[in-house]
């Protein structure tokens, strides 16, 4: 458990938390092209459809990029740093930024497999996704 920012929560990004509460990591797909747009949208990216249907996804990715912050962003992350913030790209092809979880950040590196991990945050019913060495 740890102590976080609650991130908003909309009718829109609902079964986006509702799986990270259940384990699982989803994503939209659209209907049309095929395109998986990330964070969730209202409309498709790339043409434009409201069509997107949520799917599970494998929850394998390989670290973008990252970074180490030493001093808090934030005084509510003091108890996590150093953190590593990261931009995890997925199997899937969709980039999202996450932190990198259960390593010494010191080792973490650029095109390391990462796979996904849970993280509850104290005092809610959210559950974050964040990443930790595959
Ligand atoms: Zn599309």
């Amino acid at each position: 458990m740890s102590t976080r920012l609650i991130p908003p929560m909309t009718p829109l990004t609902q079964p986006y938390w509702d799986g990270a509460q259940r384990g699982e990591l989803m994503l939209q797909r659209c209907a049309s092209c095929g395109h998986q747009p990330f964070p969730p949208g209202a409309n498709c990216g790339a043409c434009g459809s409201s069509d997107l249907r949520w799917h599970r996804a494998s929850g394998k990715g390989t670290v973008y990029t990252y970074t180490v912050a030493n001093r808090p962003p934030h005084p509510v992350f003091s108890a996590q740093c150093p953190m590593v913030i990261a931009v995890v790209e997925l199997e899937e092809g969709p980039r999202m930024m996450t932190n990198i979880t259960s390593c010494d950040p010191g080792a973490v590196t650029v095109g390391m497999a990462v796979e996904v991990d849970f993280e509850p945050i104290d005092d809610s019913n959210v559950v974050l996704p964040v990443f930790k060495p595959a």
